[in-house]
C-alpha cells in the first residue's frame, strides 16, 4: 500500500516512510491511497469475534501488503493486552471505558501499536530512532510507557509547563532510561509548533532520524478504530450507535471515521469539546478558524488547531455538507462539566472524569433531540488522573487511585526546561 499527502496526492511513500516520517514534507498528513473495506466474510461473524480478532482483522485490512501475518498478529496482541469494557448508565446511555491500559487513558491503544509497528519497521536498521512528541497531558505518558526500554529508540517529550496534572507530569518525567522530558514555557500549541519545526528542518530531521508520535501519525489512528467495532457489536443487533467523542486533536474521532470506511454502521459522531470549540463552530458555520487554545479542566482537549482536521476533511472529500451530515458538534463550559461530574455521581454512582463528562453532556443533549437512540460515549481517561477536579466535585476519597498510578507519586521528576522558542529547542536537541 502507498500513502499520500493530504496536500498533494502525487506525493506518495511506502508504509515505512509514512510511519517513520509521520509528516509529509509539504506539511500535509499521510492518508492511505485506498481506504480498506472489510468484506462480508468479516461482517457475517464480527459479533462473535474477540477484541483481539477484531483488531487483527482491521490491522490486516490496512497493513497486510507490508507486514507479514505473524508479525501483525503479535503487534495487535501486544497492543490489546487489556480490555475496553462497555458500561450502561441507563438505557441507551453507554460508556466505553478506554482507561484500562498502563497509563490510564485511551492513548495507550495507539501508542502501544505504534511502538510495536515502528520497532518492526526499523528491525535490522543500524541507527537510533528519535521519537519526538508534544503532549497536552496523556499522549506523553502513553508514548513514554509504550517505548520505555525499546532498543534502538530515544523518546523526547515536550509538555507545557504548569498545564498538565501532577500525576500526568510524573508519568512523563519519571521513567528515565531512553525517555527524556522537556518542560516548555508556553502552551500545548507552542510544543506542537516546536515539534513541527524540528521536522521541517530536513537536515536535522535526517541527522537525528526523527520520528513523531503525535496523533498525526497514522499508526496511532488504526488501532483506535478497533474499539469502535468492539463496543458496537455488544449492542443488540440492529442498533446503530451514535459515538460521542471528547475531542482535542480529533485523532480519536478520525479513527471512528476509519471504522465507518471499513463498513461499521454508525448513526452519528458527536464531536464533544470544551471551550476549544473550533470544530463545532466549523460544523455550524462552514468557517474554519483555528485559534490559540484556552485552558480548561479537561486539559487533554485544550487544542486550538486540531492536527487531524485535514484528515477529517479528506475523508469527506473536503465537503462541509458531507461532514456535517455525519458529525455533530457540541461544546460545554467548565461549569457545566463540573456539574455533570456531580450529576453522574449522584444519579449513577459512577465517577466520570472531566473529559468523559464533556462527552456525557453531549450524549445527553443528542439523545434528547433524537429520542429512542443509543449513544456510546468514549470515557477517555481514568478519573484519578484528574484528582483535583474530582475531589472538588465529589469529595475526597471518592475516586480510587489505581496502583500503577499511585506508585508514581513518590518518584522524582526529571525534566529540562526551555522557552517556547524554536532556536533554543533545536540547540537543546542537537547541541
Ligand atoms: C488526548 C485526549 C483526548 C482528545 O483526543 P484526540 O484524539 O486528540 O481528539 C480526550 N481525552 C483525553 C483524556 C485525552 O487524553
Amino acid at each position: 500500500m502507498l500513502y499520500h499527502s493530504t496536500n498533494n496526492p502525487a506525493h506518495r511513500v511506502d508504509l515505512k516512510e509514512a510511519i517513520l516520517r509521520s509528516l509529509p514534507p509539504d506539511n500535509g498528513l499521510y492518508m492511505p491511497d485506498t481506504l480498506p473495506v472489510l468484506g462480508q466474510d468479516f461482517w457475517s461473524i464480527w459479533r462473535e469475534l474477540s477484541f483481539q480478532e477484531i483488531g487483527y482483522a482491521v490491522a490486516h485490512a490496512f497493513f497486510h501488503e507490508d507486514v507479514p501475518a505473524a508479525a501483525l498478529k503479535e503487534i495487535v496482541e501486544g497492543t490489546l493486552a487489556f480490555d475496553a469494557p462497555l458500561i450502561s448508565l441507563s438505557p441507551g446511555d453507554h460508556i466505553l471505558e478506554l482507561f484500562h491500559g498502563p497509563t490510564l487513558a485511551f492513548k495507550d491503544f495507539g501508542a502501544r501499536f505504534m511502538a510495536r509497528l515502528m520497532a518492526w519497521l526499523v528491525r535490522g536498521d543500524n541507527r537510533e530512532l528519535t521519537v519526538l512528541v508534544a503532549t497536552s497531558g496523556d499522549t506523553g505518558g502513553a508514548v513514554a510507557s509504550a517505548f520505555h526500554r525499546v532498543p534502538g529508540t530515544r523518546v523526547i517529550i515536550l509538555y507545557p509547563q504548569g498545564k498538565v496534572s501532577g500525576l500526568q507530569e510524573k508519568q512523563l518525567t519519571t521513567l528515565g532510561d531512553n525517555i527524556s522530558a522537556v518542560e516548555i514555557d508556553g502552551t500545548f500549541d507552542d510544543c506542537q509548533r516546536l515539534v513541527k519545526s524540528a521536522f521541517l528542518d530536513r537536515e536535522m530531521s535526517e541527522r537525528l532520524n526523527l520520528t513523531s508520535a503525535n496523533s498525526i501519525n497514522l499508526s496511532r489512528l488504526v488501532p483506535q478504530s478497533f474499539y469502535y467495532m468492539h463496543s458496537a457489536r455488544q449492542l443488540p443487533e440492529g442498533v446503530e450507535p451514535a459515538f460521542v467523542i471528547p475531542s482535542g486533536n480529533f485523532g480519536n474521532l478520525t479513527a471512528g471515521l476509519l471504522a465507518v470506511q471499513l463498513g461499521l454502521p454508525v448513526k452519528k459522531f458527536i464531536a464533544a469539546t470544551n471551550a476549544n470549540d473550533v470544530v463545532p463552530a466549523y460544523l455550524k458555520s462552514g468557517d474554519y478558524q483555528p485559534r490559540p487554545s484556552t485552558a480548561t479542566i479537561s486539559n487533554a482537549m485544550d487544542v486550538g488547531a486540531p492536527s487531524n482536521f485535514a484528515r477529517m476533511q479528506a475523508l469527506f472529500g473536503n465537503s462541509w455538507e458531507a461532514m456535517r451530515g455525519k458529525i455533530e458538534g457540541s461544546s460545554f463550559t467548565d461549569d457545566q462539566t463540573r456539574a455533570a461530574i456531580r450529576e453522574v455521581k449522584s444519579l449513577f454512582n459512577y465517577e466520570i472524569d472531566p473529559h468523559g463528562a464533556v462527552g456525557w453532556l453531549a450524549a445527553r443533549r443528542w439523545r434528547a433531540a433524537n429520542p429512542g437512540n443509543a449513544t456510546i460515549t468514549l470515557e477517555t481517561a481514568h478519573p484519578s488522573k484528574f484528582l483535583d477536579v474530582m475531589e472538588q466535585e465529589i469529595g475526597k476519597d471518592a475516586v480510587e487511585i489505581p496502583e500503577r498510578l499511585a506508585i508514581l507519586a513518590d518518584r522524582e521528576k526529571v525534566a529540562s526546561r526551555l522557552p517556547g522558542d524554536e532556536a533554543a529547542f533545536k540547540q537543546w536537541l542537537n547541541p
